[in-house]
Parts: C-alpha cells; sequence; structure tokens
C-alpha cells in the first residue's frame, strides 16, 4: 500500500501535466457560496467553476437527483432509449424556446457540435458548394480546447504548435456589425460569437450590437449560433444574455451551469433547421444524454428558476458592481460586466492580477485573473446581500495592499 498523498501540490506537480497554474490552495469541501481547504480555511467563491457551479456548491436538490439516478440507471447509450432524456427534452425546450436539442457532454463537444451541424445545414439547405462553407468567429473568442476550436482561436497560448488546423474559418473583431456585414460571403453559413467575452475578460460589445448582428444574419440567411456556455443560466441576471439584447439565436450552446457542476452536461438548441440535418449515424456521443446527466441537468435547471437565482444574480450583480466601482483606489482602471458575470481591471502600473488574487485568498475569496491585468469576480448566483457586502469589504482590503 502507498501511504495517502498528503503533499497534495508537489504531487500534483511531479505526476500531472502542467497545463494550469493553480492558486495554492487544496480544496476538499464547498456548500452554497463557500468553499473549504484541507486546513479548515473557508472562502468565499468567486470563480464558480467558470460558471458551472452557478447553483452554489453542492446544491442539495441537484445531489439528491443525482444520488436517486445513479442508484438506478447511469447508463445506456443512445442504442436505446431512456426514461430521462425525453423529460430532460421537454423541460429545456419549454424553458428556452428551443425547437431541437442534441446533448452532449463538456462545452467544447457542443460547439463541435454546432458547427458540424451549420455545415451540414449550409450544404444541404442553403445550397453551399461541398467543403466550401465559411464560419465567421470573433478575435480573442474561447469556445474551448478541442483541436477544431483552437484552430480559430486568436490567443498564440492556446493555438501555437497545435496545428495544422482545419479551414473554413473567418475572424473578425468583436463588437463590430460593419465588420461582419463585410465579412459575410455567399458561402457563409454562420457566425459564431460569445454574448458576452468571458475568457478575454468580460469584455462586454457596444449596445445595439447584437440587434445589427441578428439583423445581418438573418438578411444573409446565416445561422447566429451564440456561445451562451459561460453567459447562459442565469449568470448575466436573465436564463441567456441574448434577451438582454431582445433576441433571439438559431443556435445556442449551454453547458457549465447546465449540470450545476456535478457532471459534464452540455447542449446544442437550435431551430428545427439546423439540427434538422442530422441524420441517424450521422454524429453520437457514449455519455451524451444519459439518464445520470439527463436527471442532474433537470434537477439543475429547475432549482435554478424555483429558487429565483436569475433574479437574485441581477439584483446582486448590480448591489457588487455599484460597490466595486466605489472602491476607493488608484489601482482600478475599470470594472464592468452584466448580472454576476463582473471584472476589474487594473491599471498595468498596478502589476499582475495575480498578485491580487494572492491577496484576495489571503482575504477569504477565491478568484482567477486573467489576460494578466483583470480579475473576473463571478460567485454563485445564490449569494445574499450580505455576503456581497462582506465580498466588497475584503476585495477593497486586498486592493488597496500595499505590495512595496
Ligand atoms: C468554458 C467554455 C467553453 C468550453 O467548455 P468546456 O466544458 O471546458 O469544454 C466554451 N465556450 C465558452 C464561452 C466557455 O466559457
Amino acid at each position: 500500500m502507498m501511504a495517502p498523498v498528503t503533499d497534495f501540490i508537489a504531487t500534483e506537480a511531479r505526476l500531472g501535466a502542467q497545463n494550469y497554474q493553480p492558486l495554492g490552495v487544496v480544496l476538499s469541501r464547498g456548500e452554497g457560496v463557500f468553499v473549504w481547504d484541507t486546513e479548515g480555511n473557508r472562502y468565499l467563491d468567486c470563480l464558480s467553476a467558470y460558471s458551472a457551479v452557478n447553483q452554489g456548491h453542492c446544491h442539495p436538490k441537484i445531489l439528491a437527483a443525482m444520488i436517486e439516478q445513479a442508484g438506478r440507471l447511469t447508463l445506456t447509450s443512445r442504442a436505446f432509449h431512456n426514461d430521462q432524456l425525453a423529460s430532460f427534452y421537454e423541460e429545456i425546450a419549454a424553458l428556452t424556446g428551443a425547437h431541437k436539442v442534441l446533448p452532449m457532454n463538456s462545452g467544447a463537444e457542443a460547439v463541435e457540435s454546432a458547427i458540424k451541424s451549420v455545415r451540414k445545414w449550409g450544404y444541404e439547405v442553403k445550397g453551399v458548394p461541398d467543403g466550401q462553407a465559411e464560419i465567421i468567429v470573433c478575435a480573442d473568442n474561447f469556445h474551448g480546447r478541442t483541436l477544431g476550436i483552437v484552430g480559430f482561436s486568436t490567443d498564440a497560448a492556446a493555438r501555437d504548435h497545435f496545428g495544422p488546423f482545419a479551414p473554413g474559418f473567418r475572424i473578425i473583431p468583436f463588437g463590430d456589425a460593419s465588420a461582419l456585414e463585410a465579412a459575410i460571403a455567399p458561402n457563409t453559413v454562420a457566425f459564431l460569437v460569445e454574448p458576452i467575452q468571458g475568457e478575454a475578460g468580460v469584455v462586454l460589445p457596444p449596445p445595439g450590437y447584437f440587434a445589427k448582428v441578428r439583423e445581418l444574419c438573418t438578411a444573409h440567411d446565416v445561422m447566429l449560433i451564440l456561445d451562451e456556455i459561460q453567459t447562459g443560466l442565469g449568470r448575466t441576471g436573465r436564463l441567456l444574455a441574448e434577451q438582454h439584447d431582445g433576441i433571439e439565436a438559431d443556435v445556442t450552446l449551454l453547458g457549465k451551469a447546465l449540470s450545476g457542476g456535478f457532471y459534464p452536461v452540455s447542449a446544442v438548441l437550435s431551430n428545427n433547421a439546423v439540427l434538422g440535418t442530422l441524420k441517424p449515424g450521422q454524429h453520437g456521443s457514449t455519455f451524451g444524454g444519459n439518464p445520470l446527466a439527463c436527471a442532474v441537468a433537470r434537477a439543475a435547471l429547475r432549482v435554478l428558476v424555483e429558487e429565483g437565482m436569475i433574479e437574485n444574480a441581477a439584483v446582486q450583480g448590480a448591489r457588487l458592481l455599484d460597490g466595486l466601482k466605489r472602491i476607493p483606489t488608484n489601482t482600478i482602471r475599470e470594472v464592468r460586466g452584466r448580472g454576476l458575470m463582473l471584472a476589474i481591471e487594473l491599471h498595468p502600473e498596478a502589476g499582475d492580477a495575480r498578485r491580487y488574487c494572492e491577496a484576495l485568498q489571503g482575504q477569504g475569496i477565491l478568484a482567477k485573473d486573467t489576460h494578466g491585468h483583470t480579475i473576473r469576480i463571478a460567485p454563485p448566483l445564490v449569494i445574499s446581500s450580505d455576503q456581497v457586502d462582506w465580498a466588497l469589504q475584503r476585495i477593497e482590503a486586498a486592493l488597496r495592499q500595499d505590495f512595496s
């Protein structure tokens, strides 16, 4: 028998691929907005696993659904029907207005599935010559880590030395509708975009951008694919971020909080035309649509709505944004965001955002830096006003820390 591992960080470094650089904290328990490390220190989680735990850690109702289903039936493959998938379809379609649903597992798989589907739609419905379909994407996008996806990333770290990559993507600036208009060609089948660019540092487009995007896509018969894997399911204070702009995507991608953090569950939601092109044998996933995933996702969606988490995200997000804007420090260049998807951008002279994340850790808050100077603040949607006010005091203390 080997002795149980106690030096978690060193063992990870010795045996694991070093494709992450985590903060020096080892977590062993979570409940609601809080997580605890192996020493018993409590932290307010302001990352929420990149918005996968919108419903809070270990939500008791999702946990109960998972345990109940895990003891009954977990996986059948799609070679047979199971008694959870139909209800999952019904409930997610009723909630989002989708006409067709394709269940997958990770977010990247949902993105890949959407790309495959819109290309097929382009060839079989729009009449694009075979092999010529083009998809327009935005600079500074983040859609996942598969080869297909990193091939159209503009982030050198995500892309360099992983090629060769698949052709068929055209990159335009985010937030620029005239760039979209100029990029649309006869073979354009889709525009794939995040409503708010999360990994890029919570970048919001100018007002009216998505209304114009919707208009252009409709006019040119281009499918609008909104990647709501991070912005969706309440994060921005609405069920879907598209609702802020009063538009409807042709294809919507969900993942992350679709399981409340219990299990990888993602989905492509679409009109009939796009997913309608997929015929038996043309696409699949061993785990996609499995009964355990469906039971977990059904519970995750139910608590999000029934427990008022979406409305709470709007209310607490406004309180947090307002409080962050009032922090008296010249360390902060800008505070921005929508709902509980917020970011603090530091002045470049303030130094690396990571040291502020370490200072936040010392204050009992876990947050993640992105792109050097930005700290994302995205707690679970179950956060209370008192917890927001407590967080604001701690964030202020960390940002006013003197590192000299
Ligand atoms: C996280 C994320 C993905 C990828 O999801 P994975 O489950 O990590 O594959 C795709 N798009 C957006 C906007 C994301 O935030």
